[in-house]
């Protein structure tokens, strides 16, 4: 693990090719049970004071991309308050303590974005207790795998829709009376909205989904000085992966056919949202920035 994301490094050894065990959590899991622990920056991310004073919502804060990133933006100089489900408390107490030593609020809402009230009423309770909002990272998502479409249900089709596109509308509509110009929403797709697996279909469908809602977006609140950007993360190593997001006899390769020959850790997602956040991504929008080991698209 290098020193910190600035230092000099070559990325193929920079962090361990893991081999995860079998395992298996209950969803949504928790990053405390995960086994490798995943590095979310913890002991490496350093701020630079690109997000001073900021203030920041990010949904599933908790754990994995959304808890790197949320460090990161601490360090950064950003209060954050960070949303999960109410049976994530514990990782959500981790991430508030590496807030709060960084010197930032931290808020901590739990809910679940499924319900539509709760959902729409999200970015206002943040806005309320940090005094403001002008970063929105939609992050929250889940992940099924499931083999034949046969076996697919329309309850899990609509669930996964729900979290991960549905509540984005919700969210980012009741966010937006509270963004001022200079803020930026980012949302969380994945590689898999142009490399679909075929065991992830109403997954992969929602990515697709949130790409096309990104950059359609980003059109309609330039223009007001609001930018709208996406982030695509390849395989990194998070409880999404053991709470049935891929087969079990899959996780001990897990990542290993990236160009890099492993899987990503969250703290390497973290700078892609810091760019996409901070000012100096002024004429960057509608962009997708993709951080998967190298796996072409489109
Ligand atoms: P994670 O499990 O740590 O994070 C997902 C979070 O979503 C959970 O912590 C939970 O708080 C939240 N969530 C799920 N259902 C919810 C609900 N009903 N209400 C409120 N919150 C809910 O896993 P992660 O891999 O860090 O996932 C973060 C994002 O990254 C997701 O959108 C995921 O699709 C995306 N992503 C992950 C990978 C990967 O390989 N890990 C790859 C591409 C995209
Ligand atoms: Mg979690």
């Amino acid at each position: 693990m290098p020193q910190d994301q600035l230092t000099f490094q070559n990325p193929v050894t920079a962090f361990e090719s893991i081999e995860p065990p079998k395992q298996h959590q209950e969803e949504p899991g928790l990053d405390l049970k995960l086994e490798p622990q995943p590095d979310r920056g913890e002991t490496s991310y350093r701020g630079t004071g690109r997000l001073t004073g900021r203030k920041a919502l990010i949904t599933g804060g908790d754990s994995g991309i959304g808890g790197a990133v949320a460090i990161a933006f601490a360090r950064e100089g950003a209060d954050v308050a960070i949303n999960y489900l109410p049976d994530e408390e514990e990782d959500a107490q981790v991430i508030r303590k590496h807030i709060e030593e960084a010197g930032r609020t931290a808020v901590l809402i739990p809910g679940d974005l499924r319900d539509r009230d709760f959902s729409s009423e999200l970015p206002g309770k943040a806005a309320k207790e940090l005094g403001g909002l002008d970063i929105l990272v939609n992050n929250a998502g889940k992940q099924i795998s499931v083999p034949e479409l046969g076996e697919l249900t329309d309850e899990q089709v609509e669930a996964t829709f729900d979290v991960n596109i549905l509540a984005m509308y919700r969210v980012t509509r009741a966010a937006l009376e509270h963004l001022t110009p200079g803020s930026s929403i980012i949302n969380t797709t994945s590689v898999q909205a142009y490399r679909p697996s075929g065991h992830l279909l109403d997954y992969a469908a929602t990515k697709g989904a949130i790409n096309a809602f990104t950059k359609g977006l980003a059109q309609q609140l330039g223009p007001k000085g609001i930018r709208v950007n996406a982030v695509a993360p390849g395989p990194v190593w998070t409880v999404l992966q053991v709470t049935d997001g891929q087969p079990k006899e899959k996780l001990p390769k897990f990542g290993k056919d990236t160009y890099l020959g492993r899987a990503g850790q969250p703290v390497e997602l973290a700078p892609a949202y810091v760019f996409l956040a901070s000012p100096e991504s002024s004429f960057v929008l509608g962009e997708t920035l993709n951080v998967n080991g190298g796996q072409p698209t489109p």
